[in-house]
């Protein structure tokens, strides 16, 4: 298979959906950390797009630069203390370098984040229901007794049961599970474009897990909102994602259409993703972790920052991969990938099948 080079900033790769359904466009986005040890190049070079009605998944290890990205979009960021370059445009606005004003406006009412961890954004000295409410009222001229009305609607379209009384109860009261609906409904009160979920079902077991994604895949249905979920665990992805863009130390390494990328990965750090998931006839010792760990994000290796940790160096010509930072390149299977392999897709048929 012939691959064509193209620019980082392209985005050719063939999704036949109407630029009008692009709620978020993030162009050639970095961002940077002062530290003891010199700069942290925690993203770099970043374009992606987030569609109505679609869930993008963003995939990498921790280090990767995918939490850094996605709390970027939300202006989390302490800009005294990060230097953020490219742009982003969340609903025809701009946000690298908006003020605080400008990012309050859009917080909830265009955008809103789950997190892995629901204490951080539900106050626990408030009711469940109440802060439902007030978030709602934040953006809409009603009464109290509406909005009370609106959060136990929310509680209930999450699957909480008996939400009249869950309203009136502490986030302490509620399991793991509830809280994470419960932040959902919190999130969505103001029927954002775009919800942006960052590890979601981390710290849940496996039941509560399904069901929280099957409950944001059906919320996403529903509310017809884009949703990016950032994640390390490809199992989710598979699970519900459409698109996905694999992240490697602060970089996009390979982007695509989910299921195509999933059945058959043309990076090597993707396909070193998939062949560590444990499956239910894998032996341990069958299991292909990734050797190595992921490099600092202050002392970069040089060329291709995936080269250390890489099995299939040995076949690309020369030194390349140890020189030359690969371009993200489209090929013609519309996948864009950043590696110097000749045939990657071809390679990467060869390992699976070995
Ligand atoms: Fe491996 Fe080289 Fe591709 Fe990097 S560019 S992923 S080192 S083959």
């Amino acid at each position: 298979m012939s691959a064509q080079p193209t620019s980082d900033s392209s985005a050719a790769w063939q999704v036949k959906v109407a630029a009008a359904d692009v709620v978020l466009k993030v162009d050639d986005l970095s961002v940077r950390f002062p530290s003891d040890e010199g700069p942290v190049n925690a993203v770099q070079n970043l374009s992606y797009e987030a569609r109505l009605g679609r869930t993008l998944a963003i995939v990498g290890e921790s280090g990767s630069g995918k939490s850094v990205s996605s709390m970027t979009l939300l202006g989390l960021h302490n800009p005294k203390r990060s230097m953020i370059t490219g742009s982003i445009v969340l609903d025809g606005t701009q946000i690298v370098g908006a003020t605080e004003e400008t990012m309050r406006g859009l917080r909830s009412s265009t955008v809103a984040m789950v997190f892995q961890d629901p204490q951080s954004s539900l106050h626990p000295f408030f009711r469940v229901g109440k802060q439902i409410a007030e978030a709602y009222r934040a953006h809409h001229d009603v009464s109290r007794a509406i909005a009370d009305k609106r959060a136990v609607e929310m509680l209930e379209r999450v699957g909480i049961p008996n939400p009249d009384r869950r309203a009136r109860q502490y986030p302490h009261e509620f399991s793991g599970g509830m809280r994470q609906r419960a932040m959902i409904a919190l999130g969505l009160v103001n029927d954002p474009k775009l919800l942006v979920a960052d590890e979601p079902t981390t710290a849940l077991d496996v039941t509560v897990q399904a069901q929280i994604l099957d409950l944001i895949n059906d919320l996403q249905k529903e509310f017809g909102s884009a949703v990016i979920l950032i994640t390390h665990d490809l199992a989710v992805v598979a699970e519900v994602a459409d698109d996905i863009l694999v992240m490697y130390a602060g970089r996009a390494v390979e982007r695509g259409l989910a299921k195509d990328v999933l059945s058959q990965p043309n990076h090597p750090y993707t396909m070193g993703l998939l062949l560590s998931i444990p499956s239910a006839s894998d032996e341990v010792d069958e299991l292909r972790a990734i050797r190595g760990t992921p490099p600092s994000l202050v002392h970069l290796p040089s060329g291709c920052s995936f080269h250390p940790r890489c099995d299939f160096r040995d076949q690309v010509p020369g030194d390349l991969c140890v020189s030359t930072l690969p371009e993200l390149r489209t090929l013609s299977n519309g996948r864009q990938l950043r590696c110097h392999l000749p045939d990657p897709e071809q390679t990467m048929i060869e390992e699976i099948s070995s």
